[in-house]
């Protein structure tokens, strides 16, 4: 058949056209780093663990997961979730709910004996970890996988540290905890239990250690001066948690104050109305705003029914009453007293007031600086002592679990280096990706699944746990809606829309190249992109 007379090029015809020399500007795939794994205070690759979980490939996923993190189910309960406040889906509904495909994962591996494995060899090289909190599991997880014998001293006769003596287990039931604490021991990890340590330079110089890592938390209470009567019952939240894991709970009484306006104040009224208590109040010297609690753990406690009294302190501590004195906050936000008092029936009186470290075992070692009640360390968490680490609550830094087990992965890096002799020098860092480099059009709409919870009666009435897991359908449904910021997750757009067929598919996983004897540099490819994968840059001279 004759060519009409406007001539259209067949498909593929462009193909003898090598038109590269045309370009001012060629496309180049890169990676860049999504805000969620940016905030993700344990470094977790979410991004990378999402795209497995998404293709239902489940343990692929998880070890992904566990290169950075070994405690995934109790990071899905505990987690206070700052990727999920990073994710750039916010922008468009809401976050991802990375924590409970987190927990789907965690369960998955506990449920089906999923097991970690070591690949490096032995280095011949013996760590001291003192305390089995997740700051101490956390480093002998990393140091083990890095070829290195590791003993925990942990003082308690369980690990675990506040995730089993501080953190309830209407929140974290023991027994997901326990299995994940197991699997890192199956690693080859030595835990001596009931083993103190007073001195560190001692023990590590009398049990022949070679570097350590210290994680004692902060577990003592702090207290604050009331006038008291003899017969008041005062308890700290800490030690009332605690005597939950013994065989017989504390007997707190039917009206319960609770002093302070910390996440522990929370954990310590629930715990109160679940031992009974009719009126669970938190006494708090400021307002909700200003509370330290997290948003989610005030709210469940106010759905359990404890009650608040915000801009109140404590005067004077009576037998079966409480003397309170109203505050008012002052151009500063800060609480000043009103003179105006009145009373608190209370039987008990529970003060979470925050805590403190028992530093005793780095006193007199030299060059270990305390300042302000905590360990001073380096970029490398190495202390002023060399070859001594410290990570987790007794250094300076939020604490929380998570803080905890990223301290003891880069204390790892840093500890290995230095076992070598070396110094450990972290990855690149990728750019951020922002939201504005993503073309959100092209994802579908789709609303966060709720994660289903215990229903009240039963909330405030045992210690089962309140908030359940997704299942595989909805896991699966949640991982789909990230929308793989900065990542190319092969959606062949690029390799669809080019009009010179300059995109060539590696194959599955390997991803696509330019051919650059086609490209013209027209930018199609980076602006149909989804997801920010690809970069127009000048034309190499
Ligand atoms: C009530 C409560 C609820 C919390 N809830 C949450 C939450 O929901 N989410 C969250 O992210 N964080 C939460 N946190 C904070 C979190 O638990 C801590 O930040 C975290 O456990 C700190 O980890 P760590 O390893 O530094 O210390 P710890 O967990 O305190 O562990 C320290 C370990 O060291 C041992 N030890 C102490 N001294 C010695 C010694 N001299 N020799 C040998 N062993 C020793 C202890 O017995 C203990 O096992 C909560 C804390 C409390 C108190
Ligand atoms: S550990 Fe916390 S911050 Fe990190 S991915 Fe899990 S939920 Fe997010
Ligand atoms: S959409 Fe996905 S990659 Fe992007 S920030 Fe959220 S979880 Fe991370
Ligand atoms: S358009 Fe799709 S296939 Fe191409 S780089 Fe972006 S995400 Fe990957």
């Amino acid at each position: 058949m004759d060519k009409p007379f406007a001539i259209t090029l067949d498909v593929n015809s462009s193909l003898a056209n090598k038109t590269g020399t045309w370009r001012v500007e060629r496309p180049r795939y890169l990676d860049r780093l999504p805000p969620c794994n940016n905030a993700c205070p344990a470094g977790e690759n979410i991004q990378g663990w999402l795209y497995h979980a998404e293709e239902g490939a489940y343990e692929e996923a998880w070890r992904v997961l566990v290169e950075d993190n070994p405690l995934p189910a109790v990071m899905g309960r505990v987690c206070y979730h700052p990727c999920e406040t990073a994710c750039n889906r916010v922008q468009v509904d809401e976050a991802v709910g990375i924590n409970a495909v987190e927990r789907f994962l965690g369960d998955e591996a506990i449920a089906r004996g999923w097991e970690l494995t070591l690949t490096a060899p032995p280095s011949g090289k013996r760590v001291l970890v003192v305390g089995a909190g997740p700051a101490g599991l956390s480093a002998a997880y990393h140091l083990r996988r890095r070829g290195h014998a590791v003993t925990i001293y942990e003082a308690g006769q369980l690990p675990g540290g506040m995730m089993r003596f501080g953190i309830p287990r209407y929140r974290l039931p023991r027994d997901v905890l326990q299995a994940e604490i197991d699997r890192i021991l199956a690693l080859g990890v030595t835990l001596e239990v009931g083993r103190t340590v007073t001195d560190v330079a001692a023990t590590m110089a009398g049990d022949g250690f070679d570097a350590a890592f210290l994680a004692v938390g902060a577990e003592i209470g702090k207290r604050a001066y009331l006038p008291a009567g003899d017969s008041a019952r005062v308890f700290d939240a800490v030690s009332l948690l605690r005597g939950m894991e013994g065989a017989e709970p504390p007997m707190l009484g039917r009206r319960v104050a609770v002093y302070g306006g910390g996440d522990t104040a929370m954990d310590a009224a629930r715990t109160a109305r679940r031992l009974g208590a009719t009126d669970a109040v938190v006494v708090y010297r400021r307002t909700r705003d200003r509370m330290p609690a997290h948003d989610i753990e005030v709210e469940e406690a106010l759905e359990e029914g404890v009650q608040m009294k915000w801009l109140s302190t404590i005067k004077e501590v009576g037998d079966s009453r409480l003397v309170l004195e109203k505050m008012k906050l002052d151009e500063h936000g800060f609480p000043q007293p009103t003179g105006e008092l009145e009373e608190l029936d209370a039987d008990a009186l529970v003060l979470a007031l925050g805590q403190e470290s028992d530093l005793r075992l780095v006193h007199g070692v030299p060059d270990i600086v305390v300042d302000d009640g905590v360990v001073q360390v380096g970029p490398t968490m190495m202390t002023g002592h060399p070859g001594v680490f410290a990570g987790g609550d007794m250094v300076p830094g939020d604490r929380t679990v998570t803080v905890a087990v990223g301290h003891g992965k880069q204390a790892a890096r840093n500890v290995d280096a230095w076992l070598r002799g070396a110094h450990h020098v972290p990855a690149a860092r990728h750019e951020l990706v922002s939201f504005d480099m993503l073309n959100t059009w092209y994802y579908a709409d789709a609303p966060k699944t709720v994660r289903p919870q215990l229903d009240l009666a039963r909330r405030t009435s045992t210690f089962d746990e309140v908030v359940s897991g997704l299942d595989e359908t909805t896991a699966l449904f949640e991982a789909r809606r990230c929308l793989s910021c900065g990542n190319c997750f092969e959606c062949d757009n690029c390799f669809g829309v080019c009009p010179d067929n300059a995109v060539v598919k590696l194959g599955p996983g390997k991803r696509y190249a330019f051919d650059f004897d086609y490209c013209k540099g027209c930018g199609i490819c980076v602006a149909e992109c989804p997801c920010g994968a690809i970069v127009m840059e000048p034309e190499p001279t």
